[in-house]
């Protein structure tokens, strides 16, 4: 039967219009559909706005810091009215280059929130669809109900929006948003207390990093908190933060960061019997097919590795496999980079000392920790911290961690050699460049310890 288009894909994010324009390269007609602001997620109200925001709070420490490098001070001051606006017009600006792109790709855009209505079929604004292939890339969004009452809180999404900062704030969750958030309205002002459940934030992380971030967070003037509300009752304009212990904390307003779910409802998955797992997500094999034939998925909605990079590169790698002919082969999870915009920030790459132990190595852990050059002229207090867990056998670099100034771009590029397979051999043949800070990476002469392989064996009574 003849098909509308070769390709059409739900959802125009970064992985969505990535799949769409490789498979668009290769020959294939494409329609691309989105009920919302085309770029997703990470462009409109996810990496990029964020980003942005740190920048504004990078630049207050930047101010800050000036007088002790002879600056006269200044009395500047922040307002989020003009960092919204801003906002919006880059936002907007970046939206038009997507669109642009979609449309120099010869990517048809359809507007409007898409329905699979049977096999290869997608109803959309009233119109019928009929594609060989279907790709799922419609996202995720916030959870909204990980506590009662939390649903009324505002999530990442509404803090970007943002004309004006309150004085104080509760952040509700411990992991990436959570933290970053925390992290960049702290430096803007906002007295914020964190909420986690975990002793401390960031579960997965090598534990090293998440030690001294908490005291990191801390000088930064964020509360640790150390817990989670059982319940937060919304009072008028206040909210209220019921505690296990009893106590009740009021805030004016309530940060929900406690993750996000793929946006799978009224997507019509069902009609081709595709099944959800708890989380709501698209479940794929490797080779990103879902149980319904001719219907891939990626990206956040998958719940995977929920990282733009990932959904890209899946995107990409999917579209040369079904129109340029070559194989798909799955990505490197493991080894993939990736940060946590806090200030100070962390990269991350492979395997955490934690997962390595469990995978069965014996390790030698190298570790640098200092006051980097630009805090230690003034007598700033803000630390670096490096690692690398090495397998002590075959001297194969497993992971690469860093809390510090500059860690996302440092660690991005030693990801490479993480990629390559370096040994710590190869970090101490590699030259440093001096001064910087990425240059304690290559200088880490003994193992700060040796940790001795897990033994599964039990031992003799
Ligand atoms: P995360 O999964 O990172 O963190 C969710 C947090 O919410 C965890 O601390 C979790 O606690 C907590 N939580 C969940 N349920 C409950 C509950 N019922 N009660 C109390 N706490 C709860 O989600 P985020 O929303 O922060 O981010 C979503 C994803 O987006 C990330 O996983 C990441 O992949 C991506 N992202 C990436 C960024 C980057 O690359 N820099 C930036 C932002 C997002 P616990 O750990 O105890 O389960």
């Amino acid at each position: 039967m003849p098909f509308d288009f070769d390709l059409i894909t739900l959802g125009a994010g970064s992985g969505g219009v990535a799949a769409s324009r490789r498979a668009a390269a290769h020959g294939a007609r494409v329609a691309v559909i989105e009920g919302s602001r085309v770029g997703g997620t990470c462009v409109i109200r996810g990496c990029v706005p964020k980003k942005l925001l740190m920048y504004a709070a990078q630049l207050g420490d930047a101010l800050r810091e000036a007088p002790h490098y002879g600056w006269s001070p200044a009395a500047l001051s922040f307002e989020m009215a003009r960092w919204a606006a801003a906002k919006a017009a880059e936002t907007a600006r970046l939206e038009g280059v997507y669109r642009q792109l979609l449309e120099g790709s010869k990517v048809e855009l359809v507007e409007g929130w898409a329905r699979i209505t049977g096999p290869h079929t997608v109803e959309v604004a009233g119109r019928q669809l009929t594609g060989k292939h279907l790709l799922v890339a419609t996202g995720a969004s916030p959870s909204r109900d990980a506590i009662e009452g939390l649903a009324g809180a505002a999530t990442s999404d509404d803090l970007l929006d943002l004309t004006a900062l309150p004085d104080r704030m509760a952040v509700v969750g411990g992991g990436y948003i959570a933290v970053e958030f925390a992290s960049i309205v702290a430096r803007l002002g906002v007295q914020v207390s964190l909420f986690y459940r975990a002793g401390l934030p960031l579960r997965g992380f090598d534990e090293d990093l998440r030690q001294r971030l908490a005291p990191a967070l801390e000088a930064g003037g964020i509360r640790l908190m150390g817990a989670v509300p059982v319940r937060v009752q919304q009072q008028g304009a206040t909210f209220l933060l019921h505690m296990a212990d009893g106590t009740v904390h009021e805030y004016p307003f309530v940060l929900n960061a406690t993750g996000r779910r793929p946006n799978t409802r009224g997507l019509g998955l069902e009609t081709l019997g595709i099944e959800v797992d708890a989380q709501g997500a698209v479940p794929v094999d490797e080779q990103l097919r879902t149980s319904a034939q001719g219907v891939h998925a990626i990206g956040d909605v998958t719940h995977l590795k929920n990282l733009t990079p990932v959904a890209i590169a899946q995107g990409r790698t999917l579209a040369d496999a079904l129109f340029g002919g070559r194989p798909l082969r799955p990505l490197d999870l493991v080894n993939a980079a990736s940060a946590v915009f806090t200030l100070p920030p962390i990269g991350t790459a492979g395997l955490n000392e934690a997962q390595a132990l469990a995978a069965g190595h014996r390790l030698k852990i190298y570790e640098a920790d200092f006051r980097p050059m630009r805090q230690a002229f003034y007598g700033g207090s803000e630390r670096s911290y490096m690692k690398l867990v090495v397998d002590a056998d075959t001297d194969l670099v497993l992971g690469i961690h860093m809390l510090g100034a500059d860690a996302p771009e440092i660690v991005q590029s030693l990801s490479v050699a993480l990629t390559c397979g370096a040994t710590k051999q190869d970090f101490d043949h590699t030259l440093a460049v001096h001064p910087t800070a990425a240059e304690e990476f290559m200088l880490m002469r003994e193992p700060a310890r040796v940790v001795e392989r897990i033994s599964t064996m039990m031992s003799p009574m």
